[in-house]
């Protein structure tokens, strides 16, 4: 039987960049559709048809952080953002409207392939690993944080703390390798999925930064996540 194509949703205005998008993952085998503007491209990633949505920042109509947020309201769907801003506002904002990842323009077509290997991968591995996870093994406790694995809820003291799908990831492999050091190439690996290291291990610094805003008391004497230099991120 022929495996279906995986589909790849282009939101972005500028033809020249679209374009070269479309060409370039479809040599890789997926298949793309543009949008070439807000609008229509909000209006298609709702369609929920695609496996993964490239999505650039500037739009006309409706720009990308709206779209972000609306698509992640009702779907799951991976969200790499393309900003061609190199303010870290514009990636803290992104990720923080639930984008699974953001990529500054002008960047290579081998890191982007990479990156929407990664994330595809990730997001149609997600529901066999929900079936696999062992009930009885599915809560991790740290002092007053409760990681339900099988629900993928956190709550702190009882009540339920609200993370985007990364920082759950990150927090969740981080507890079930508790005392572990992990440097952020290393955990661009295992949480992101990037099998080629390309590059922004920014994405973990802020990552991190989000999460322990959440979760920590105080965020700039974290109790949770913990970081030695130059031996990376921990929980005890
Ligand atoms: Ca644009």
């Amino acid at each position: 039987m022929e495996q279906k194509k995986k589909r790849i949703l282009i939101v972005e205005d500028e033809t020249d960049i679209a374009e070269i998008l479309q060409y370039n993952v479809s040599k890789q085998g997926y298949e793309a559709e543009i949008a070439g503007d807000g609008e229509k491209g909000l209006a298609l990633a709702l369609s929920g048809t695609f496996d993964l949505i490239l999505l650039d920042v500037m739009l006309p109509k409706m720009d990308g952080f709206e779209i972000c947020r609306r698509v992640r309201s009702r779907l799951e769907t991976p969200i790499i953002m393309l900003t061609a801003r190199e303010e870290e506002n514009d990636k803290i904002l992104g990720l923080d409207l639930g984008a699974d990842d953001y990529m500054t323009k002008p960047f290579s077509l081998g890191e982007l392939t990479s990156r929407i290997r990664a994330n595809i991968r990730r997001f149609s591995g997600e529901t066999v690993v929900k079936q696999e996870d062992d009930k009885e093994n599915s809560i991790i406790h740290i002092e007053d944080l409760e990681i339900d694995t099988d629900s993928y809820t956190v709550k702190k003291n009882g009540k339920e703390i609200s993370l985007s799908k990364q920082q759950y990831e990150l927090l969740c492999f981080l507890a079930k390798n508790r005392g572990k050091k992990f440097r952020q190439d290393a955990l661009l690996e295992a949480v992101w999925g990037y099998d080629d290291y390309y590059g922004d291990v920014r994405t973990v610094d802020v990552t991190v930064a989000r999460l322990r805003k959440q979760i920590e008391e105080n965020p700039s004497e974290p109790k949770y996540i913990k970081n030695k230099r130059g031996m990376g991120y921990y929980i005890d």
